[in-house]
């Protein structure tokens, strides 16, 4: 049943579960424990739609390179999948057999723990069953990159879909405007004692659940274990701990230009890089998008000024000319997009300043920086798209100089996809979880999402987490 503890302060005294968070791995987990007898409650800190006090709860002041913290969330019920794209592709066999060629282990766990949960994730995003991530438009013969795969969801919306089993499950609460402020941990028996969940006119209760799971998102898991002071007395968090370190973004990256030769489909293109091509240049993964400027410009100002030129055609002198630029899409064909694996690096993370939000919980801020073995994946990838364009006959690339130029500074966007701050390891040395998604070091804590991920590859972290979460609720199961 959904209910809304502003106004009904209706939690049980114990829970079997408690799960915080209400995006699709909240949901996921949530629905996956309910029933067979077990009590579960899932707390969630936004209503049923996006409201400002909740979403302010998301400010998050960054430096380095901008992650737009706040905007690529979403906080009520549901979560970012309110908005998210819907794009989806799997892992590789190879992000979890090779490790990043940097000081850090990969994922500790084998492939197939989260392959055989692709099916039941492909189902919950409503992706065709059996469907195969198809190649798109596979003109580029090459050993270094093959054409992409990927599918996209209707993009399915959590809250929407699940809102009969939400309210109907035996067995579950669900409680939004129920922020989960901080967790008691106790020391005695090393686990965590109690939450502590508060409205938004800062009524707070103190709630007892056997099994607690944080599934609110890369920064805010990172943000409850660093805001709890007796998980910071009791030494589980510390300053030079894991918790908050390796924050991981895909990297946007606009490459350059393409011209195509005569002949050449004007479709778009994607393509991946291959194991070979990882292999060969010590880099990271990476997708790689060629899309005519003609498609990715045809709104806002580019229309507004190639709507004018258009008008502008009349016999005068100038008017061949300006008929050219406006058909030739100027300054180029094309351009090269990407979404390029990041390697794990401590010195990006998350840590709180001790401003504190309107419910009294101390303000995350994100540092997050390009290593130089970032810079040399993106160059590998952008010097080797660029020769197999010339070789495949497609057309000529014209990079960006600071693609090559490592001294020259570069453009990077995020492209919202937070992940690592709660790192899978086989030990507290080098992450947070162990191969269960149980914090090291806590009897009955546990966290769902990217936050986990050892590596990030360059596939969409949606379907992977939702393959995570169901093997930890396959896990959770197992053991009550
Ligand atoms: C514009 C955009 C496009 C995207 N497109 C894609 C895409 O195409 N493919 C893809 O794979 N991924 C995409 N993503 C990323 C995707 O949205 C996330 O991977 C996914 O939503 C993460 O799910 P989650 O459940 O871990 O976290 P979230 O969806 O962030 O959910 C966390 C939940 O926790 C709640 N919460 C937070 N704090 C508290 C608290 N203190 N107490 C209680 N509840 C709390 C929040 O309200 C929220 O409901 C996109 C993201 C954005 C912003």
């Amino acid at each position: 049943m959904i209910k809304d503890y502003q106004s009904q302060k209706e939690l049980c005294d114990s829970y079997d579960f408690c799960i915080v968070g209400g995006g699709p791995a909240g949901i996921t987990l949530a629905l996956r424990l309910a029933g067979n007898g077990r009590r579960v409650l899932l707390v969630e800190g936004g209503g049923h739609e996006y409201s400002q006090n909740s979403q302010s709860l998301y400010k998050c002041p960054s430096s380095g390179l901008d992650v737009y913290a706040e905007e690529a969330r979403l906080r009520y019920l549901g979560g970012t999948s309110n908005h998210w794209a819907g794009r989806c592709r799997p892992f590789e066999r190879s992000d979890f057999t090779v490790g990043p060629p940097v000081h850090l282990p990969g994922w500790p766990i084998a492939f197939s723990e989260i392959e055989r949960y692709l099916p039941a994730a492909m189902d919950i995003l409503d992706l065709p069953p059996h469907s195969e991530f198809k190649a798109i438009n596979a003109t580029l013969d090459d050993t270094e990159f093959e054409a992409d795969r990927f599918l996209l969801s209707p993009p399915t919306r959590f809250a929407q879909k699940y809102a009969k089993q939400l309210n109907e499950t035996e067995g579950l609460d669900v409680f939004i405007n129920c922020n989960c402020v901080d967790l008691e941990f106790d020391n005695k028996t090393g686990s965590i004692a109690a939450i502590v969940v508060s409205d938004y006119e800062l009524h707070r209760e103190r709630v007892i659940a056997k099994q607690l799971i944080l599934a609110t998102g890369a920064i805010e898991n990172a943000r409850h274990l660093l805001n709890s002071e007796s998980l910071v007395n009791g030494g589980i968090v510390s300053k030079d701990g894991f918790v908050g370190r390796c924050f991981m973004e895909h990297l946007n990256v606009e490459l350059g230009t393409f011209i195509l030769k005569d002949g050449q489909s004007t479709d778009s293109r994607q393509y991946f890089t291959t194991d070979t091509f990882v292999m060969e240049h010590s880099s990271g993964k990476g997708n790689v998008s060629a899309s005519l400027v003609s498609e990715v410009k045809s709104y806002g100002r580019m229309a507004a000024i190639k709507g004018f030129f258009e008008n502008l055609i009349c016999e005068a002198g100038e008017a061949q000319k300006i008929e050219f630029i406006t058909k030739f899409n100027c300054p180029g064909d094309g351009v090269i997009g990407t979404l390029i694996e990041q390697f794990p690096n401590p010195n990006s993370r998350i840590t709180l300043i001790e401003d504190r939000d309107a419910l009294g919980m101390r303000k995350p801020t994100v540092h997050w920086e390009l290593s130089p073995a970032d810079r040399s994946t993106i160059k590998s990838i952008g010097l080797e798209v660029a020769k197999c364009f010339a070789k495949g006959g497609l057309g000529f690339v014209k990079l960006e100089a600071c693609v090559y130029d490592e001294d020259l500074p570069l453009k990077v966007s995020p492209h919202a996809h937070h992940m690592g701050t709660t790192r899978m390891a086989t030990s507290p040395e080098f992450g947070v979880v162990d191969e269960n998604c149980k914090v090291f070091g806590v009897a009955n804590l546990y966290v769902a999402g990217s936050s986990v991920f050892s590596t990030g590859g360059a596939s969409n972290p949606t379907m992977p987490l939702l393959q995570l979460t169901l093997r930890l609720a396959e896990h959770l199961n197992r053991m009550s």
